[in-house]
């Protein structure tokens, strides 16, 4: 049966279970096996003891393969932002990581990858991130990220204005080469925004 997110903060032995078997099936997910180029490989981690939400885009070929969310440059650019090492990133009790879409998307005709695919993120992220009650931070990783959890806007915008979004999300660029360029062009992201991010990321995660 399934549990409300009050029911899962009150029993976090049922909560864990409930967990688990929403994210079982989800890896074992193929509801748009027929788009993906590289076939379904769903990459995300989950824990109900999480208090740190990161939600991204969707992997890349290096992450497809590896099986591990932002095991590439991408994510090397967020621990950088975070200023935080891999064994900290990678703390499933502490910190969970579900992108918009689980799976690989393929690439775009003229170049780039592919959005998340649509289908994905209703599906999975809402029972997902119900089951994960001491939440207390999330992080939007990207236009796409930001989109589906505060509507339509811009993403600089957004991440300009960060502090209207706390104490409970905090909208990021999407980590990508191309954010080096965007970065240069808004040195308030590295003055301002990244001292902010550090310091409401070490609230979320003190004990
Ligand atoms: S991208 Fe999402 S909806 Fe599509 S197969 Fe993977 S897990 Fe399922």
């Amino acid at each position: 049966m399934a549990l409300s997110a009050a029911e899962a903060a009150l029993n976090p032995v049922a909560s864990e279970a409930a967990l688990e078997a929403v994210a079982a099936e989800a890896r074992a997910c193929t509801v748009c096996a027929a788009a993906l180029p590289l076939g379904p490989r769903p990459v995300f981690r989950v824990s109900a003891t999480a208090r740190l939400l990161i939600v991204g885009q969707a992997p890349g070929t290096r992450v497809h393969e590896s099986g591990v969310p932002f095991d590439d440059a991408s994510g090397d650019r967020l621990r950088s932002w975070l200023g935080m090492d891999r064994p900290a990133f990678y703390d499933v009790r502490r910190i969970a990581i579900v992108p918009m879409g689980l799976c690989y998307p393929g690439r775009l005709p003229r170049g780039g990858d592919a959005p998340p695919r649509r289908e994905c993120a209703p599906l999975w992220q809402e029972r997902l991130v119900a089951l994960m009650p001491d939440i207390r931070l999330t992080l939007l990783v990207g236009s796409y990220a930001q989109a589906h959890n505060l509507g339509p806007g811009a993403m600089t915008e957004r991440v300009r204005a960060f502090r209207s979004y706390l104490p409970e999300r905090f909208p990021l660029p999407h980590p990508s080469w191309r954010t080096v360029g965007w970065e240069r062009r808004n040195p308030w992201f590295a003055a301002e925004a990244l001292p902010a991010l550090r310091e409401v990321v070490a609230t979320a995660l003190a004990e």
